[in-house]
């Protein structure tokens, strides 16, 4: 079921955008599934209430999805279509959707089909019920068992683990989001997967939804088992942010603070053993863990300070203020 318009103003949905949704596609080498794609997703958000636009994201195909869209686009006033020079990667085809997206809400998905376009509408009313993003559960994925299934289920316990966003499905493309959460985030590398996470640190309220899921039907998957180790990588990059991002001189100061206590207990014992009861203490091995610890202690310290200069910059550079309001209440009169 559709919500009205009004309920999306009710709802506060609506802001400054021209329109309802922007529907993102990033696409690399698909020919044979874009039609249909486009086909479908225009079929069922022509039948809502909503205006839309479909947003192909080229991501320097070689197989003829580039010519293909050349010829599309400039015949369907609901598609736009943004090539881009060469391949870089499904986050920055996104980031480029993103950015050239005149919706209100915005919603990614596959191109490949595996998504359903009729998730789209669940996905949206959702979202109306006052989420900042929805993401999609592919409770009955379709894809290889030991290759794909099982990766993905313990990459998804870990970052749900590590980040505090307690959804099964990271991968799955299928998400809606409100555009002014988007315009929060910053994307790099391969972060699309972690959105969510970037989302929860910028304060948003994110649940799931369960999808459809379909056995890929053109093309190839674009993406082998040593995507693993990157999420692996780019999950540590995500709990650096979320731990140290807003108060580095509190975590590395602290842990700064216990090596130099510790050496400095130490080193006052070692002494008291030198000059109060004439030991030798040249050849003791704490005498070099005193040391390690007071020089590990200030290395700390100074890891501490000069992130605090780089958050600074970090948020000033971009006027980006330490806060994220969700709404503004006052009286008009
Ligand atoms: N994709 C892209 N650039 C890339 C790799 C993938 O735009 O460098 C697109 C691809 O066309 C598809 C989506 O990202 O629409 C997800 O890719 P894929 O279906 O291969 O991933 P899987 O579903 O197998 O995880
Ligand atoms: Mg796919």
């Amino acid at each position: 079921m559709f919500l009205s318009q009004s309920v999306l103003e009710q709802k506060k949905i609506k802001g400054d955008r021209p329109l309802d949704i922007s529907v993102v596609v990033p696409i690399y080498n698909e020919v044979d599934s874009i039609p249909t794609l486009i086909d479908k997703i225009a079929d069922i958000l022509t039948k809502s209430q909503y205006s839309y636009e479909i947003i192909c994201v080229d991501d320097g195909s070689t197989d003829g999805s580039t010519e293909l869209l050349k010829q599309v686009a400039p015949k369907r006033t609901d598609l736009k279509a943004i090539l881009l020079r060469r391949n870089y990667g499904q986050t920055p085809a996104m980031a480029a959707g993103f950015n050239y997206a005149k919706g209100e809400i915005i919603v990614t998905l596959d191109a490949d089909l595996q998504n359903d376009p009729e998730d789209i509408p669940v996905a949206i009313d959702k979202l109306a019920e006052g989420y900042d993003l929805v993401s999609g559960w592919r409770k009955n994925r379709q894809d290889a068992k030991l290759t794909r299934l099982l990766p993905s289920k313990i990459a998804n316990w870990l970052i749900a683990k590590v980040t505090g966003v307690k959804i099964h499905d990271y991968g799955c493309s299928l998400k809606a989001y409100r555009a002014e959460l988007l315009a929060d985030l910053n994307l790099y590398g391969e972060l699309h997967r972690f959105l969510p996470a970037l989302a929860y640190i910028e304060g948003a309220k994110i649940t799931e939804i369960p999808v459809r899921h379909h056995p890929r039907r053109h093309g190839s998957s674009k993406y082998g088992l040593d995507r693993t180790f990157r999420v692996l990588m780019d999950l540590l990059t995500i709990w650096f942010m979320k731990k140290f991002l807003t108060r580095p001189m509190h975590v590395f100061g602290s842990l700064g603070l216990i090596s130099l206590m510790s050496g400095f207990i130490l080193g006052v014992y070692l002494t008291f053993l030198k000059l109060g009861l004439g030991e030798n203490i040249g050849n003791r091995p704490l005498l070099i863990l005193v040391a390690i610890l007071i020089v590990t202690g200030l290395q700390l310290f100074s890891f501490g300070l000069i992130g605090e200069l780089l958050i600074r910059t970090y948020h000033e550079s971009q006027g980006r203020p330490i806060y994220r309001i969700r709404e503004i209440i006052e009286s008009k009169c």
